[in-house]
């Protein structure tokens, strides 16, 4: 059965890319039938922030993706949180070094960084490898005694995988390919400390294969973990689950990776939701007025299509379309003006009255009261807003009465036009049932009668009534704001 994880490390909010991580191994897992789950990496406790986790939760609950399984739900496979799980991973690390696949190292950090600077001054890198590991201060020169001795005086050690030499490994991903990797280029990575923590590598293995994962799929950052991980599963003899590398989130401009300073710099969030700290606010895509499903859209076309030019999937949809064999190597280019433009699309989907319930918690926060229908100047407006909070901006001459006319000394306001209003006033004066239709049959018959060009009643009167050449159609306008106000209006306009 396909089992899938999202195992994030609580080093700070989940990054846009960690979102994307997260809603891929959804995706896969629902259209599979299978599981999602979520597992708490935090074994680097230098990098531990405690208000990390419930973010992440926080932030896939709001974009409806949470996972089946998790700490406090359906603990089937829990502890989820790997600083919980420290005694299983003991046993893993001594099982390795009694199999010959690991040993201790009891190197200082002085001596490492002595040798990290000695290959530096001979313009290499120092790799801890084969080259070097029988030289070093590790249990591979020493008796078993001995080493058990050491440790119980209570000296500093680290557990490493034992590389094996000369060997080229071919690993399959799903969406790279055969990618071959050359062993003798590999760090005997730690996997143990001697504080009793397991390195990331260790722990990962082990959970992905205590909690029966099916597939690895993340960030192509990882990619080159992927031999050491296929090394430890041989070496536990543990089958492998099978790997996906999500393709780089690539910045606005140029071909770098986008990172949480392109957000703050240029304004648009890589955040789902709010985060503060001491050196301030970013704002969160829930913040900024973003829909849910606008975020899981085009997130699900980071590096993802289903093969047509179709772009607007509600989450249904792209359960059942998604496909790891479609997603794609190359970096997925990330673009804030594409994403408003999909929370544009999602903003006119709403239905009127839900926007209008909307609209009203904005006008509440302007302290702005009004008996008018918000569901039809929602109706009215929404075509050119992007977000709710731009509702207002294209209707507050609704609300209140324009103080300036943007346009009223250029050609649209003639000499003759206060006497032209006059009329209108009557005209309206003799509408009964004020509304959108009759007023502009009224007005429309009094033109043509009069002969009266169009141009000369209609721009005079919206500015009159808007402030400006801009709003929707004007007898709805006229409508929405009711005789007595339209005729106020056109009066103070020809004082
Ligand atoms: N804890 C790792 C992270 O922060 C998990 C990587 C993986 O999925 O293996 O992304």
């Amino acid at each position: 059965p396909v089992r899938v994880r999202f195992a994030p490390s609580p080093t700070g909010p989940l990054h846009i890319g960690g979102v994307r991580t997260a809603l891929f191994n959804y995706l896969f897992a629902k259209k599979n039938g299978g599981t999602f789950y979520i597992r708490i990496e935090d074994t680097d406790q230098t990098r531990f922030v405690a208000e990390a986790e419930s973010y992440i939760f926080e932030a896939l609950e709001w974009l409806g993706i949470a996972p089946d399984e998790t700490i406090g739900k359906n603990e089937k496979f829990g502890p989820y949180r790997q600083s919980e799980r420290k005694d299983i991973y003991k046993q893993y690390a001594d099982q390795l070094v009694n199999s010959g696949w690991a040993y201790y190292a009891f190197d200082t950090a002085e001596k490492l960084d002595e040798l990290r600077k000695e290959a530096e001054a001979n313009k290499k890198t120092f790799i801890y490898n084969h080259t070097v590991r029988e030289t070093l201060d590790t249990s591979l020169l020493l008796s078993k005694e001995e080493t058990e001795k050491r440790i119980a005086n209570g000296e500093h050690y680290v557990i490493r995988f034992k590389t094996p030499v000369n060997e080229v490994l071919e690993i399959e991903d799903i969406i790279r390919g055969t990618v071959k990797f050359d062993t003798n280029l590999l760090d005997d990575k730690v996997l143990f400390k001697s504080d009793g923590m397991p390195t990331y590598h260790l722990a990962n293995i082990v959970d992905d294969h205590l909690m029966e994962t099916s597939h690895v799929i993340r960030g192509e950052e990882w990619l080159p973990s992927v031999p050491l991980h296929y090394l430890l599963y041989k070496a536990f003899e543990w089958d492998a689950p099978q790997f996906a590398h999500l393709p780089l989130i690539l910045k606005p401009v140029g071909n770098g990776k986008l990172s949480k300073r392109d957000g703050d710099k240029m304004g648009f969030p890589v955040f789902p939701l709010e985060w503060k700290t001491a050196e301030g606010t970013s704002m969160g895509y829930r913040e900024n007025g973003f829909f849910p499903e606008a975020v899981v859209n085009f997130l699900a076309l980071l590096g993802w299509n289903d093969g047509t030019e179709q772009e607007i999937f509600s989450l249904e949809e792209l359960i059942e379309k998604f496909d790891l064999n479609r997603i794609h190597k190359a970096g997925a280019k990330f673009d804030p003006d594409k994403n408003k433009w999909f929370n544009h699309q999602y903003l006119q989907k709403q239905n009127d009255e839900h926007l209008a319930e909307l609209f009203k918690i904005e006008l509440d926060k302007k302290e702005i009261s009004t008996s008018l229908d918000l569901t039809k100047i929602v109706s009215l407006v929404k075509e050119r807003a992007n977000f709710v909070t731009e509702l207002y901006d294209l209707s507050d001459y609704f609300f209140e009465a324009p103080t300036s006319y943007d346009e009223k000394s250029s050609k649209n306001w003639k000499e003759e036009t206060p006497e032209l209003m006059q009329k209108v006033i009557e005209e309206l004066n003799k509408i009964e049932d004020f509304i959108s239709t009759n007023i502009e049959t009224v007005l429309k018959e009094w033109m043509t009668i009069n002969e009266i060009g169009m141009g000369k009643v209609m721009q005079p009167l919206r500015l009159s009534l808007v402030g400006a050449l801009k709003g929707p159609h004007l007898f709805d306008i006229i409508e929405m704001i009711g005789k007595e106000e339209t005729v106020k209006r056109i009066e103070k306009a020809i004082e």
